[in-house]
């Protein structure tokens, strides 16, 4: 018989919420389900109440609501993000958020640091020493740590005009993309380099390779989340943070990293890197029909993770 696993957790990503009726991604191919994905969002909430043994957390991968809703006003931004949080304060545990750039063509970073996506702890011994970097790190269970990353650090979104971070954003990524369009990835050597994409300041780099020789030190697991994925082959070669092998350098210099969850994808991605870290890209609620779901349930155990996947989520075993 399986042992019980040390803890079990919840995943979801890309809910993108909106009171609105069903549109499509930028190619006009797929349908956003933007009123559903509310309703997608408690299904999620209600199996996981159901879970024996019950989750303890739940990681909620970034693009909470979507850009939608700032086109129509703050009150309806502000209205959509709380029906979100309602809908996960159903449940009596933690939720753990990614800012991702739909977060933040609603909020500037100021506003969402004052809001219920703010999950690092207040005080700040647990970030980056910038108070407005979403980046923080803490130990759900024994041996266990859980690493949250800031991909828009590093981003002209959210940040105010003239500060230092949003300029060296966009020196970045104008070096980088020629397009008139900041967000058309055509004719690039670098297609991530657009502005739906971001990085990761130096200074988070700094700081996330202190807390995982902190892990290594102390034989600690570590799980990094955060809204962009950072390997290619978790990716479909836009989706991708732009300083991402900096990141990838980082977790390979130590030990303890196993698994990179992250989302932006919408469809889903996976791979088992040269480290033998498993780098998983959840597929998004919004372009999830109705009748299906998009979230799952990991088992953390001493060797392995086990993911329970529902709806467009398969199930998959990581073992490390
Ligand atoms: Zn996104």
């Amino acid at each position: 018989m399986q042992p019980a696993p040390r803890v079990a957790f919840g995943v979801i990503a890309d809910i993108q919420f909106a009171d609105a009726e069903d549109g499509h991604d930028f190619g006009g191919t797929r349908r956003r389900y933007y009123r559903h994905s509310l309703r997608l969002l408690r299904d999620a909430v209600r199996e996981w109440a159901a879970e024996r043994p019950p989750v303890g957390f739940v990681l909620q991968l970034g693009d909470s609501i979507d850009g939608l809703n700032a086109r129509r006003g703050e009150a309806e931004a502000e209205a959509a993000l709380r029906r979100v949080l309602e809908a996960l304060a159903v449940l009596p545990v933690p939720v753990h958020h990614a800012w991702g750039n739909h977060e933040l063509y609603n909020f500037s970073r100021v506003q969402l640091a004052r809001s219920g996506l703010r999950s690092r702890p207040a005080g700040g011994s647990a970030g980056p020493p910038d108070p407005l970097c979403h980046a923080y790190h803490c130990s759900p269970a024994a041996g266990l740590r859980l690493v949250v990353l800031d991909a828009y650090d590093l981003s002209p979104l959210g940040r105010e005009p003239g500060s230092a971070l949003r300029e060296e954003a966009l020196r970045l990524l104008r070096d980088k993309n020629h397009n008139e369009d900041l967000n058309n990835p055509a004719g690039l050597n670098e297609p991530h380099f657009v502005a739906f994409n971001g990085g990761f300041s130096q200074a988070q780099l700094d700081w996330f390779s202190d807390v995982l020789k902190f892990s290594d030190e102390n034989q600690e697991k570590v799980i990094v989340m955060g809204h962009l994925p950072i390997h290619p082959y978790a990716s479909n070669g836009v989706c991708l943070a732009w300083n991402y092998e900096a990141a990838l350098a980082v977790i390979h210099s130590h030990r303890c990293v196993v698994c990179v969850l992250a989302g932006h994808l919408h469809d889903g991605a996976y791979c088992l890197d040269s480290h033998g870290v498993h780098h998983l890209t959840l597929e998004g609620v919004v372009e999830t029909p109705p009748e299906s779901n998009a979230f799952g349930t990991m088992y953390v155990y001493e060797d392995k993770l086990i993911l329970k996947g529902r709806g467009r989520i398969a199930d998959r075993v990581m073992h490390f």
